[in-house]
C-alpha cells in the first residue's frame, strides 16, 4: 500500500515525536516537535483512501471494533435522544447564524444538512451522493459540485459564501490548511466557517486511551485540540469562538465558529 509521509498539516515542520498508545497496528500517530500538533504521520494517500478506505467500508469495520470494545459512549437510548436533540439544536443554530444568506456544506452527503431558508452548496467526492445533492441544492437555488474539498472550494468565486461548514470534515483532510485558507477567501468579509471535530483534548480521551471514539484508522489523519485548531484557525485569518466552551473538557467534539476577519 502507498503510504504518505507527513510533515505537519499545521506548520510544515518535519520533526516529531512518537505517540505509541495511540498508534495502532503499522499507522502511526505523532506530535510535531515544534507546535505540538497531533496527526497521523503515515495516511494512505488519497487514491487508496478512495479504493480501498472509502467512509462506508470503513464505518463497517470501525462499528465491528465499537461493539466489541467498551467506551464511555455506548450508544444508550439517552444518548441517541441527545443526537437527535443535537441535530435539531444545530439546524437553530445555522439558521441563526446564516439566515437566508449562501452556505457551502463540505462533504455534504446527501445534501440534506442546511435547513430552508438557507440557499444550500456542497462538495461532495462520492458520485452517488453528490448526484442526489446536486438535485435537492438545485431546486433551493444553490448547488453541489463533485470533486475533493480543496479542488472544489477553488472553483467558488472570493466572497462568494456567509457560511461554510465544515461538519465531521477536518479530521479526514490531509491538507487542512489548504482548506481553511480556500475557505477564508470564499467567505464574505465578517462570514462564518462553522467546524466540528473529535476534540482530542477532551477528558474521556485521556480516560479511554487507545478506545475514544475520536480514533479511526487510517480515516481520522488530524487530531484537535481548541488551542490547536485555534493556532491553525489564526495562520488563516480566522478568529476563533467556541460554540460549546462551558462542557469543552467533557465534549468529544470541539465546535466553533471560525470568523473572517
Ligand atoms: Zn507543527
Amino acid at each position: 500500500m502507498d503510504l504518505m509521509d507527513r510533515h505537519c498539516p499545521s506548520c510544515g515542520a518535519r520533526d516529531h515525536f512518537n505517540v505509541p498508545q495511540h498508534s495502532r497496528d503499522h499507522w502511526k500517530v505523532c506530535k510535531c516537535a515544534a507546535c505540538g500538533f497531533v496527526y497521523l504521520q503515515n495516511p494512505p494517500h488519497y487514491e487508496a483512501l478512495v479504493e480501498d478506505f472509502a467512509w462506508e467500508k470503513t464505518q463497517k469495520v470501525e462499528k465491528k471494533r465499537r461493539k466489541t470494545e467498551a467506551t464511555l459512549r455506548d450508544v444508550d437510548r439517552l444518548t441517541r435522544w441527545r443526537m437527535r436533540l443535537f441535530r435539531r439544536d444545530e439546524a437553530t443554530l445555522f439558521r441563526e447564524l446564516f439566515g437566508n444568506g449562501r452556505v457551502l456544506d463540505i462533504g455534504c452527503g446527501l445534501g440534506a444538512r442546511l435547513p430552508e431558508p438557507l440557499i444550500p452548496y456542497g462538495i461532495e467526492i462520492s458520485r452517488g451522493l453528490y448526484e442526489q445533492a446536486n438535485a435537492v441544492m438545485q431546486e433551493r437555488g444553490g448547488y453541489a459540485v463533485h470533486a475533493p474539498a480543496t479542488e472544489g472550494l477553488k472553483s467558488f468565486d472570493d466572497d462568494f459564501f456567509d457560511g461554510i461548514l465544515a461538519r465531521s470534515y477536518l479530521e479526514h483532510e490531509t491538507e487542512p490548511m489548504t482548506v481553511l485558507t480556500e475557505a477564508h477567501r470564499a467567505l464574505k468579509p465578517g462570514g462564518i466557517l462553522y467546524v466540528r471535530v473529535p476534540n482530542y483534548g477532551s477528558i474521556n480521551r485521556r480516560l479511554t486511551g487507545g478506545q475514544w471514539c475520536g480514533f479511526r484508522y487510517p480515516d481520522h489523519v488530524n487530531y484537535f485540540t481548541v488551542d490547536s485548531l485555534k493556532d491553525m484557525a489564526t495562520r488563516a485569518g480566522f478568529e476563533l469562538r467556541l460554540t460549546n466552551p462551558l462542557n469543552i473538557l467533557v465534549d468529544d467534539n470541539i465546535k466553533a465558529c471560525l470568523v473572517k476577519g
